[in-house]
């Protein structure tokens, strides 16, 4: 069927995310109106942290090989795109979780973190001055979520007048009562000129997406649905497939096609290295004799990027050689991954980083040779699920 089919597209929906690690998308705006802190999400990832699975790397690897034209989904984690699918041939009907606009001068922004989650807020966020009231012990409390505001403000050039734009930046979420992006017009283009529609993972109860495989089945359209349960679509359907797993369901598809599922890589990209500066006489007093220098050892993200580390690393130790400190590992959990000690030679220093990727976790080991010269050094490690690549 897929293979005589000249314009197949697929629908894919929260059953491929939930392989993925993620909570179904309905729960967590349910949860986020309540007013629920974060923390008390289901969720075993975060959305940054989710990586394409073989529900989806199948999918790419079809429309690789001409087999699917386009790709509708209610997801909104991008998934498809980092699968390999270009933007162009994705219609996300609710939206991108990744992206945020000015609701001024209209430019967006493509960000490597959950823009919608309050958690973005905190972790993202310049820390504020601390305040100088010294009665004040309160902690500050990052600004409440007025509907779609992420509580960033936009950075682009002003126009007109010097300085940054400043206006408030909005996710691009659908929610329940929202109008549609303007992806759901090419989803419904895309439907009405299909002759193949395959639903995969989504349980077609939700008004209008439902609509999309009827309006392609009264255009003549084949219609297959693999879910893993039953859809109110199942009768009209051509060919219908329940299984508890997508994955299972691509990999029998894929088997019979006689087709390998490639699988995806997670890279990423790590700033490693050490800075120092001489004591002073004034320092020296504090310490021995011997320890001529304060360094610092870090991680951080490369220079000029805007990366977050946290949309991937969970903790990162630093371990020095026996009998050098004290303690010899220091485990950090959040930024700035950086340790400042004073001494006078350089040795090796052993980084572990605890990553997660492709939804698993994972430790990649690095080394840094902490260097007492002028400037220190440093060096960018491209680092992927399976170790490490100079
Ligand atoms: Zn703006």
């Amino acid at each position: 069927m897929l293979k005589s089919a000249k314009n197949a597209i697929v629908l894919t929906g929260q059953a491929l995310n939930l392989e993925a690690g993620l909570d179904d998308l309905e729960v967590r705006q349910t949860t986020q109106q309540s007013n629920d802190t974060i923390s008390s999400v289901p969720l075993s990832l975060r959305r940054e942290q989710a990586a394409p699975t073989p529900s989806y790397m199948t999918i790419a690897e079809l429309f690789k090989r001409g087999l699917i034209k386009n790709v509708i989904t209610t997801t909104i984690e991008g998934l498809h795109q980092r699968s390999g699918i270009p933007q162009q041939n994705v219609f996300e009907v609710f939206g991108n979780c990744f992206t945020e606009f000015c609701l001024s001068c209209k430019a967006t922004y493509r960000r490597d973190y959950d823009v919608t989650s309050p958690l973005s807020q905190s972790l993202y966020l310049p820390v504020p001055p601390p305040s100088h009231n010294s009665d004040e012990k309160e902690t500050p409390v990052p600004p409440p979520l007025d509907g779609h505001l992420t509580g960033r403000t936009c950075t682009a050039a002003a126009k007109g007048k010097s300085g940054e734009c400043g206006g408030r930046l909005r996710d691009m979420i659908v929610h329940n009562g929202d109008n549609l992006t303007s992806a759901f017009a090419k989803a419904l283009e895309a439907s009405q000129q299909s002759d193949l529609f395959i639903c995969i993972g989504d349980s077609l109860s939700i008004s209008p997406i439902c609509e999309l495989p009827v309006v392609a089945k009264q255009k003549r359209a084949k219609l297959v649905i693999i879910n893993t349960s039953p859809t109110p679509l199942d009768p009209v359907a051509d060919c219908t497939l329940h299984l508890h797993s997508m994955n299972l369901a691509m990999k029998l598809l894929m088997n019979k096609m006689d087709v390998e599922i490639p699988s995806f890589t997670l890279r990423k990209q790590v700033f490693v290295g050490n800075d120092f500066e001489e004591l002073v006489e004034a320092d020296r007093q504090y310490f021995d004799e011997q320890n001529r220098y304060r360094w610092t050892v870090f991680v951080q993200s490369p220079p000029n990027t805007q990366s977050s580390l946290q949309s991937f690393i969970e903790s990162v130790d630093f371990t020095f050689p026996p009998n050098s400190f004290k303690q010899t590992t220091i485990t950090l959990k959040h930024p700035p991954f950086q340790v400042t000690r004073v001494g006078h030679t350089p040795f090796d220093v052993r980084v572990d980083l605890h990553v997660v990727a492709n939804s698993t976790r994972n430790t990649i080991h690095l080394n840094h040779k902490l260097a007492l010269v002028k400037g220190g050094s440093a060096f960018i490690a491209n680092i992927d699920l399976t170790g490490l690549i100079e």
